[in-house]
């Protein structure tokens, strides 16, 4: 089974759209494989977000999710599953995402853009490691 990292950000969490996004997964016929509330600190954010660092957003970007509680989730499936959760998702900035998507149906700005997914199979496991240590793959 292929695993990847999704967050509910904050933003999601404060409107109510959790149920929402965890049902598009669903819906997909993706499953979850572990789920916590977490109210997420700036040392874990800065392991989780360690390749932005350095970019201009990444003050902005950890006090938004930094800022109340995220919902952690590690939904699996079939080979594909990694992108199939950013296609559903959508682009980065909701203004620019299609519509059909979380971030095209839901969202209009680029840093409260409701949720995460890991970009690749190799951040997946690594990020998934982060949250959920005791499901991390051996290799
Ligand atoms: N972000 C931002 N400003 C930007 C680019 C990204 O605030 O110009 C935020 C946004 O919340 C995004 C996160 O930083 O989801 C991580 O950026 P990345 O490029 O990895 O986008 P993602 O993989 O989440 O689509
Ligand atoms: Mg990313």
């Amino acid at each position: 089974m292929e695993r990847t990292l999704v967050i509910c950000k904050p933003d999601a969490v404060e409107r109510g759209l959790v149920g929402e996004i965890i049902g598009r997964f669903e819906c997909k016929g993706l499953r979850i494989l572990a789920a916590e509330v977490l109210h997420l600190d700036l040392e874990i954010l800065g392991r989780h977000y360690a390749e932005h660092v350095d970019r201009p957003f990444y003050d902005d970007l950890v006090a938004f999710m930094s800022r109340s509680p995220a919902v952690l989730l590690v939904v699996g499936g079939p080979e594909g599953t990694v992108a199939m959760v950013r296609s559903l998702m959508g682009a980065t900035d909701p203004g620019q995402a299609a519509p059909g998507t979380i971030r095209g149906d839901f969202g209009l700005e680029v840093t409260e853009n409701l949720v995460h997914g890991s970009d690749g199979t190799g951040s997946a496991e690594r990020e998934i490691a982060v949250f959920f240590p005791a499901l991390a793959s051996a290799g």
